[in-house]
C-alpha cells in the first residue's frame, strides 16, 4: 500500500516569487515548490517533499551498494581530534571544517568525510588476510565550512554522503573493487535518470592514482570538463596533462638580446610593439610568443606562505582550479602590492626568468607550464621597466624549478591521448556539477594508520583502499537542474516525490468522490499519488502548482467526467490522453511502473 498525500494537508507552500537569494534556476524552483528552506548560508531544511526525493535518491544508492556485497554502517558525525591529527588532515584541512570542544577542553571536528573512521574500525576489528576483500558504506550527514555555499543544495556547508570504501590486501584486488564499484555507480546514474559524464579526475584532498568523477551536464555546474572529439578521452580540466611538445633544437637560434619596449606592461601591448618595431619575417609575433609569469603566494596547512611564479605561454591564463589542485593541500592568494614591496628587484610588468626562480636574484621558486621545453623561444621580461628578451630559449638561457599544470585548458587544445598515440583529436570543453567520485586511494591512510594485516606466510601487509563517493542531497538540486524547464521542476520517474499528481478541479461532489476513489485504488496498488484535494482553490493554480511541483504525470478529474474521461498529461512532453474513467486505474498502474 502507498501512500496518498493530500494537498489539503501537506506541510507545502508553494510561492509566487523567487527567493532573493537564489541565483541558479534548480535553487529558485525547490525553494519556490516547497521542497526545501534555507536556515543559514549552506544550511537547508528539508520539507516532506524534498525529503522524498532525497529518500528515494539515497534508497537507489543503497540499492546498488548492497548488490556489490559493500556493507552499511553509520558512523558518528562528531569525531575526535586524534585520527585527523595523526593523518595530518586536522591542520590540512584548516578553515574547511567545523570544529568544537568539549567541556573539558577537547576538540572534535564535524565529520567533512570519514577517511579516518572507516580506516580504525577495519583496524579495530581485522587482522588476517582471510577477512578481505571487504567493502563497507555509510549515508551520512558531512560538515564543510565551504568558503562559497552556492544554489541551495548544491553544495551545502551539511549535506549527506554516500561514502564507501574497499579494502584489499594487492593492487590487483583493489582493481577488481574499483570496478566492481564503478560498474555499481554506472547502474546508479543510469536510474537516477539524467545526463552524466565519467571523465578522469584529480584525486585532490586524498591523494591515490586512479580517479574519476561522475559529473552531471550542467551550465551552472562549478566543474569544467574537456572531451575529444576523435576518441573516448574525457576528463575534468584539474586533471588534464597536457600534451607537451618535445624538445627542439636550438642551434641556429641567435644569442638572447635585450629589447627597449616602452609602455608593454601587458601582453596585448607586447605584442604591438614586437609587430611594429621587431617584425618577424616569417609570420606576426602572437601572444604564444610571449612568456608570461603569474606571481602567487602560497599558504600551506601549517600557515607558513610562499611566494611562488608561475611561467604560461602569454595566450594562456593561470586557472584558478587547476593551480588549486596542483598546488594542493596549499592554498593561494595573488601577489598584492605589499608582495611587491618585499620584492624591489622585481620590475612589475617586465619581470622574467632572469629574476624568477630559486637560483636567482628573487629566490621566488619559478615553475612553468609543460609547453615551456627545451628549446623553445620567448619573449619575455628583462627585469627592467620598459624592456624585455628577445629570442630567450629554454634550456640555454634560463631553467626553471620545475614544472606546473595550471595553465588553462580550452576547446581546440589537443587532446593528449590522442597527441600520445600519434592522432589529431582536439578537446571541446562543458561545464558540469560533480555528483560522485571514485578512487584508488592506495595505502595513504592503511600506512598512516597502522591498517595492517597478516598475509598467507604470517607477513604484516599494508592493505590498499579505495574511496566511492556519492552526494544525495546534491543529486536532489543536480538533477533539478538538469530536469527543470520553464514551468518549473520535472522529475524523472525514479526520483519524483510521488508518481502521479492528481488533479480534482471544481465544485462537483461526484468530481471529488471519483478523486478520492482513484487515489485511494491507486495506493492499494502501489502508486504514491499527490492528490489535490482542495476544494476552494481554482484550477488554474492547481494546475500551476503540479507544473511547478513536478510530479512525472498528471491527472485531471474535473469537465469531462460527464463524458466518463480522465484526463492523463505528460508533465515532460505536455501530451494529453483522454482515458476512460473504469481504465484509468490500470493505465496509470502500467504507465509508472
Ligand atoms: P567539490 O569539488 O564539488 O567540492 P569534492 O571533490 O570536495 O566536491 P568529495 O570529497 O569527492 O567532493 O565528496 C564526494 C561527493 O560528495 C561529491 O561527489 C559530491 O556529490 C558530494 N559533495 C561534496 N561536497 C559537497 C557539498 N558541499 N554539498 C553537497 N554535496 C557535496
Ligand atoms: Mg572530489
Amino acid at each position: 500500500m502507498s501512500t496518498v498525500l493530500r494537498m489539503s494537508s501537506l506541510f507545502v507552500r508553494t510561492l509566487r516569487d523567487d527567493p532573493a537569494d537564489a541565483e541558479v534556476p534548480s535553487h529558485r524552483l525547490l525553494v519556490r515548490a516547497g521542497y526545501i528552506r534555507r536556515n543559514a548560508p549552506g544550511i537547508y531544511t528539508w520539507l516532506p517533499l524534498g525529503l522524498r526525493v532525497l529518500r528515494r535518491i539515497e534508497a537507489i544508492v543503497r540499492d546498488e551498494m548492497d548488490s556489490i556485497g559493500s556493507q552499511e554502517l553509520l558512523f558518528p558525525a562528531l569525531l575526535p581530534r586524534e585520527p585527523y591529527e595523526a593523518t595530518g588532515r586536522w591542520t590540512e584541512y584548516g578553515d574547511g571544517i567545523f570544529r568544537l570542544r568539549d567541556r573539558k577542553g577537547a576538540d572534535y571536528l564535524l565529520g567533512p568525510t570519514h577517511e579516518e573512521m572507516f580506516t580504525l574500525v577495519v583496524k579495530d576489528l581485522y587482522s588476517s588476510y582471510k577477512d578481505l576483500p571487504l567493502s563497507i558504506y555509510q549515508i551520512q550527514t558531512k560538515y564543510r565550512d565551504e568558503a562559497r555555499p552556492r544554489a541551495g543544495v548544491l553544495r551545502g556547508r551539511e549535506f549527506t554522503m554516500k561514502d564507501a570504501y574497499s579494502f584489499d590486501l594487492d593492487d590487483a584486488g583493489l582493481d577488481a573493487s574499483y570496478q566492481r564499484f564503478r560498474d555499481a555507480y554506472i547502474r546508479i546514474f543510469d536510474k537516477l535518470g539524467f545526463e552524466y559524464v565519467i571523465v578522469h579526475a584529480h584525486a585532490g584532498a586524498m591523494g591515490g592514482s586512479k580517479s574519476e568523477e561522475f559529473l552531471a551536464k550542467a551550465e551552472v555546474g562549478e566543474d569544467t570538463y574537456v572531451r575529444c572529439t576523435r576518441c573516448d578521452y574525457a576528463a575534468n580540466v584539474e586533471a588534464v596533462q597536457i600534451a607537451a611538445p618535445s624538445p627542439v633544437s636550438y642551434d641556429d637560434a641567435p644569442a638572447a638580446h635585450a629589447e627597449d619596449t616602452p609602455d608593454t606592461p601587458t601582453i596585448e601591448s607586447l605584442v604591438t610593439m614586437l609587430n611594429q618595431r621587431f617584425p618577424r619575417h616569417d609570420r606576426p609575433w602572437v601572444a604564444s610568443d610571449a612568456l608570461k609569469s603569474v606571481l602567487m603566494v602560497l599558504t600551506h596547512p601549517d600557515g607558513t606562505t610562499e611566494d611562488l611564479a608561475i611561467g604560461v605561454p602569454g595566450d594562456r591564463e593561470v586557472d584558478q582550479k587547476r593551480l588549486e589542485a596542483s598546488v594542493y593541500p596549499a592554498s593561494f592568494r595573488p601577489f598584492g602590492d605589499e608582495d611587491f614591496a618585499r620584492h624591489p628587484e622585481l620590475a612589475k610588468g617586465y619581470m622574467g626568468p632572469g629574476v624568477l626562480g630559486e637560483k636567482n636574484a628573487s629566490k621566488i621558486r619559478f615553475l612553468v607550464d609543460p609547453r615551456i621545453v627545451q628549446g623553445t623561444r620567448w619573449v619575455a621580461g628583462a627585469d627592467l621597466h620598459n624592456s624585455h628578451v628577445l629570442d630567450l630559449v629554454a634550456g640555454r638561457d634560463f631553467t626553471a624549478d620545475g614544472e606546473i599544470e595550471a595553465a588553462d585548458v580550452r576547446a581546440g587544445d589537443p587532446c593528449p591521448v590522442c597527441v600520445a598515440e600519434g592522432r589529431d583529436g582536439v578537446l571541446e570543453a562543458a561545464r558540469g556539477i560533480e555528483m560522485g567520485h571514485i578512487f584508488q586511494l592506495g595505502r595513504k591512510f592503511a600506512d598512516a594508520l597502522g591498517l595492517q594485516v597478516l598475509d598467507e606466510n604470517g607477513k604484516l601487509v599494508t592493505v590498499t583502499m579505495g574511496s566511492y563517493g556519492i552526494g544525495p542531497s546534491r543529486a536532489v538540486a543536480a538533477i533539478a537542474e538538469n530536469t527543470l524547464d520553464d514551468l518549473g521542476l520535472c522529475w524523472p520517474r525514479n526520483v519524483a516525490p510521488a508518481d502521479v499528481h492528481l488533479v480534482a478541479t471544481g465544485t462537483d461532489d461526484h468530481v471529488f468522490a471519483t478523486a478520492d476513489r482513484i487515489a485511494r485504488q491507486l495506493a492499494a496498488d502501489g502508486v504514491t499519488v499527490l492528490y489535490d484535494d482542495r476544494q476552494k482553490v481554482s484550477p488554474g493554480v492547481k494546475f500551476k502548482d503540479a507544473e511547478l511541483l513536478g510530479v512525472p504525470t498528471i491527472v485531471v478529474i474535473g469537465r469531462n467526467l460527464a463524458d466518463g474521461t480522465i484526463e492523463v498529461r505528460d508533465r515532460r512532453t505536455g501530451d494529453r490522453e483522454e482515458i476512460q474513467v473504469d481504465h484509468v486505474v490500470n493505465h496509470l498502474v502500467r504507465l509508472v511502473s
